[in-house]
């Protein structure tokens, strides 16, 4: 007897007896016994024709089954069951058979059952890689939904705020223009420029808010102008004096050669990114510390590098500053000051100062040796921008000289 006829003979006492021991209930028995046959037909098909992967088709339906609390803990209910169907095929060989043939059954089943462990545990960690894969993209997809909604919530906000300030700070320039012929006690001034900082405060805020939402939606516009960076920088030194002075901090802009190179950028937008640096270098250095601007010429860059002897950051959130909304340590401890030491404001300004660099095509990064407010290891803020000679508008038309030209057919 070879071990095709040896299977069909031990298949009726297998049928009856392997759905008894392998499922409780007869609902699932029942189902099981199904799946058995089925099971059996191809393990009859591997052995007559020598290729276990017969089988493969009953272990992928049995893998793609497993639940998600199984996908989840990792843990295989499949190998268990196919040792149990291979140890209890064994003992209905040994029962049906005479030692010899069950021997030989045994043996060339024997290849059929490794395959199929190994091709379980396949099909098993398949199936992880697709759960887990499917539970990432599902992830990444809410996440992009909350930003999607967190940036258009910025924008509604900023724009619906702007309404009632401008109200606000009307309102209040006409209350000046009122109380002022008949010379205002010194407390209804008082009264009238906290108004007014708060009004500017409020406004720079939303200011802010409104360039997020143009940086989150691609929509930030650049009006290229002639620049010459170290004007720029003066102009900020200027602007920054009072509160260096405050502060008794030393605010250096070094020279460097070229640096009175002019470039193609939008000013006011650059104006911007190096005041927020140099705002954060000023509130995050204690008093009476030192701020410095360096700069080198690179091929076809320039790199501008705003040096702080202040607090410091840690490697770890060296990135994470230029996202929204970052403010790292305490944020309740956090004043509201723009340039008091630690006066920290919503975290808006680096992600700004981000959005407008890389719209120039450069970009910005931060290096600390780490946070230590005792011994103050100070930060290093990198900015490159491109060096453009050419208008970039007059370049596209140059590179694209036949752009404007009607289109003749030939
Ligand atoms: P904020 O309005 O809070 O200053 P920013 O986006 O400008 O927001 O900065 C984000 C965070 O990065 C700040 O809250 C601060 O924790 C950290 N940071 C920025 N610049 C410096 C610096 N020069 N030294 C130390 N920490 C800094």
């Amino acid at each position: 007897m070879d071990e095709t006829e040896a299977l069909r003979d031990i298949y009726p006492l297998w049928i009856q007896r392997i759905p008894l021991s392998l499922a409780k209930g007869a609902g699932i028995r029942e189902d099981l016994k199904a799946q058995l046959e089925q099971f059996f037909s191809l393990l009859v098909e591997s052995i007559d024709t020598g290729d276990p992967g017969w089988l493969d088709p009953i272990l992928e339906a049995w893998t793609s089954s497993l639940t998600v609390t199984e996908l989840e803990s990792g843990q295989s209910s499949i190998l268990p069951f196919i040792r149990e169907l291979m140890l209890q095929t064994d003992q209905v060989c040994h029962d049906q058979l005479d030692t010899g043939q069950a021997a030989r059954l045994v043996s060339a089943l024997l290849p059929a059952f490794a395959h199929a462990f190994e091709k379980i545990a396949f099909f098993e960690s398949q199936a992880r890689v697709n759960y887990v894969s499917e539970q990432l993209k599902q992830a990444q997809s809410t996440l992009e939904r909350l930003d999607q909604s967190k940036s258009n919530f910025i924008a509604v906000a900023a724009h619906e705020l702007r309404t009632p300030l401008t109200l606000v700070e009307g309102y209040s320039a006409m209350l000046r223009e009122l109380r002022e012929p008949t010379q205002p006690g010194e407390y209804e001034i008082d009264l009238m420029n906290g108004i007014d900082n708060g009004t500017r405060r409020l406004k720079a805020i939303i200011e802010d808010m409104i360039d997020v939402s143009l940086i989150d939606n691609n929509l930030m516009q650049l009006n290229f102008q002639p620049v010459w960076i170290n004007r720029l920088l003066q102009i900020l030194k200027n602007e920054l004096e009072e509160f260096t002075k405050e502060r008794g901090q030393k605010l250096t802009i070094h020279e460097f050669p070229g640096c009175s190179e002019m470039t193609y950028a939008d000013p006011e937008r650059l104006l911007q990114v190096l005041r927020n640096v140099l705002t954060n270098a000023i509130k995050y250095t204690p008093d009476h510390g030192a701020i410095s601007v360096n700069w080198r010429r690179l091929p076809g860059f320039v790199e501008i590098v705003v040096r702080d002897s202040g607090i410091g950051i840690n490697p770890q959130d060296q990135s994470v500053i230029f996202e929204k909304f970052t403010r790292l340590g305490n944020v309740a401890l956090h004043s509201s000051g723009k340039t008091k030491f630690k006066g920290g404001g919503p975290g808006l300004g680096l992600h700004i100062a981000k959005g407008i660099i890389e719209a120039h095509g450069g970009a910005i990064w931060a290096e600390s040796p780490g946070y230590d407010e005792v011994n103050n290891p100070g930060s290093t803020f990198h900015i490159l921008l491109p060096l453009i000679s050419e208008h970039p508008e007059s370049r596209v038309a140059r590179l694209l000289p036949n752009l404007s030209d009607p289109i003749t057919e030939e």
